[in-house]
């Protein structure tokens, strides 16, 4: 697909960040181009659409920057999935591990209907933690994980293309 370059090249990657070493894939600049911003998101809702998706559950916080608009395109409606602390109702965590130390997604009770077919919606995917623990809370739901959707994939990543059994997409591969 020929938009894949412009999303690709639309990425900055930022040395030494957050951390001295590590490449930061800075999604922000895509969101700067509206155009190739919108192609990245038409690509996700030309492959869900038409399939019965529910909802799409975005992963704090930039999940949340992309999964919205798939969700209006499709028909579907949006979950956050958050950290800690952050939900004012009742909610159900899952606990990942990082790098260095722990964290934890959230998700609000009634958020989703047992048997509802989700997606899963992320910017990047480096060790698949946090988007196994994003299918762990949805699957304690009853409902059902699709596909989880990611703009960027580490190179590292294409050694695995499912998580928990359930299928990873992904646009790009990280510079
Ligand atoms: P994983 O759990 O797969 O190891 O890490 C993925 C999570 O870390 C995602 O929520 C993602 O937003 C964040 N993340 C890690 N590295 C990067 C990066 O280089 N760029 C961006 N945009 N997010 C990153």
């Amino acid at each position: 697909d020929p938009r894949l370059q412009g999303i690709s090249d639309a990425i900055r990657v930022v040395p030494h960040f957050p951390k001295p070493g590590i490449m930061f894939n800075d999604i922000t600049a895509l969101l700067l181009r509206p155009g190739v911003f919108k192609d990245a998101v038409d690509m996700f809702v030309e492959r869900y659409r038409g399939m019965a998706i529910a909802a799409v559950a975005g992963i704090e916080a930039r999940g949340f920057m992309f999964g919205p608009a798939i969700a209006l395109a499709i028909g579907a409606k949006f979950i956050p999935l958050r950290k800690p602390g952050k939900l004012p109702g009742e909610v159900i965590a899952e606990g990942y591990v990082l790098e260095y130390g722990t964290d934890c997604l959230e998700m609000h009770v009634g958020a989703i209907e047992p048997g509802e077919r989700v997606v899963v919606v992320d910017d990047l995917v480096a060790t698949g933690g946090t988007l196994s623990a994003a299918i762990r809370l949805i699957e304690r739901a009853g409902a059902d994980v699709v596909e989880c959707a990611c703009l960027i994939g580490l190179p590292k990543f294409k050694d695995f293309c499912k998580l928990n059994g359930k299928p990873v997409y992904v646009l790009v591969e990280s510079r």
